[in-house]
């Protein structure tokens, strides 16, 4: 096998939704968001995963997403667009049944004069100032827009993976100014605002990272495995040096493997001379830098140098992997490259 393999467990990514599902109250929808490629997995294996596990909403980030996602699924669930009803999206709107999340009067009026009587729901900016309605806007345009029936009316925290965060209770009361009396379907909550408990649960949850096994979803089960091919072996001598720029020097005689995976299968080159890749339980540190495909590896140590070293597995999680990088598994996940062998697992229930 010539490229690094990458092992999703659907079976995990089913029972993570559930957990997270089951952490709502009955009456609470609980969606699936499914945005860059289901966040790098492959949106279509994901969003059949999710559907069979029950999931009946999802949320992409643009229409063309959407798209991807209604082939896989077919019609009924229903699939929502983040960035809203942009200019020339109508026709992917209508043939895909996709239900825009309309951000502003602009994207209103464009929508309600090119599609009128489709399905549309409203995103309200509480304080993150990103996408959606301020509150003043809001308050002049509710009474027309109301009128037209949206199906859902949302809003997304900004601090909900720090639950001591002051913005969180802001941002709920600001929401519930915004929305109470309406009688609109409401959502607030993504994975980090599930675990903040049921004031912020409202009518639906929109958990994306706590399905694939991320943080702050502290109970989930991985679902993110990734494994290097060893291309070879070399006995560098002591005072040798190791890769680009020579960064690292052999400090006595060394065995290095070669694997196969660098930073254009998403292994960003910040990990140079500080990730550690696994044989089996054993650890074996990352020497030299990162390259685009490639990575050098300090095996000396090793009685037999297996034929693939795992990067994401049991001793190091997607999450460990991403605080070694200096980021968050959110970008680990969505930078995993189209090339990797994505290898679907699902075990017999
Ligand atoms: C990405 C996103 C989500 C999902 O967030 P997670 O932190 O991955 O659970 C939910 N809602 C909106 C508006 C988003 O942009």
């Amino acid at each position: 096998m010539a490229v690094a393999s990458l092992t999703l467990d659907l079976t995990a990514l089913a029972a993570n939704w559930r957990a997270l599902d089951r952490l709502s109250a009955t009456g609470v929808q609980t969606a699936g968001v499914v945005k860059a490629d289901g966040y790098g997995l492959g949106v279509q294996a994901v969003v059949r995963c999710l559907a069979r596990a029950g999931a009946r909403r999802f949320f992409v980030a643009a229409a063309e997403e959407g798209q991807l996602a209604r082939q896989a699924l077919g019609a009924g669930p229903q699939i929502n667009v983040l960035s809203g009803h942009m200019a020339g999206d109508a026709a992917l709107i209508r043939d895909c049944d996709l239900t825009p999340m309309l951000n502003s009067v602009d994207q209103i009026t464009r929508h309600l004069e090119t599609l009128p009587g489709h399905a549309f729901g409203v995103q309200l900016d509480t304080g993150m100032n990103r996408l959606g309605m301020e509150p003043a806007e809001w308050e002049a345009a509710a009474p027309f827009v109301l009128e037209a029936g949206p199906e859902l009316l949302m809003s997304h925290l900004a601090c909900a993976d720090d639950p001591l965060h002051p913005m969180n209770a802001a941002q709920l009361a600001n929401f519930h100014a915004m929305t109470d009396g309406t009688n609109v379907p409401r959502s607030l909550s993504a994975t980090g605002g599930i675990l903040l408990g049921p004031a912020y649960h409202f009518d639906l949850t929109r958990p994306g990272i706590g399905l694939y096994g991320g943080q702050p979803f502290g109970a989930a089960q991985p679902v993110v495995a990734l494994s290097l091919p060893v291309i070879q072996t070399r006995r560098v001598a002591a005072g040798e040096t190791v890769g680009y720029s020579a960064t690292w020097t052999a400090p006595q005689p060394s065995l290095i493997a070669t694997v196969q995976g660098g930073y254009a299968d998403g292994i960003i080159r910040s990990l140079s001379g500080r990730a550690t890749l696994w044989a089996g339980d054993v650890p074996c540190p990352v020497v030299g830098r990162v390259s685009m495909d490639m990575i050098t590896v300090d095996v000396t140590h090793l009685p037999h140098v297996p034929d693939a070293l795992d990067l994401i597995g049991a001793h190091q999680t997607l999450d460990h992997l991403a605080e070694v990088a200096g980021t968050i598994g959110y970008e680990i996940l969505t930078r995993l490259a189209a090339r990797l062998d994505r290898r679907f697992i699902e075990s017999p229930e």
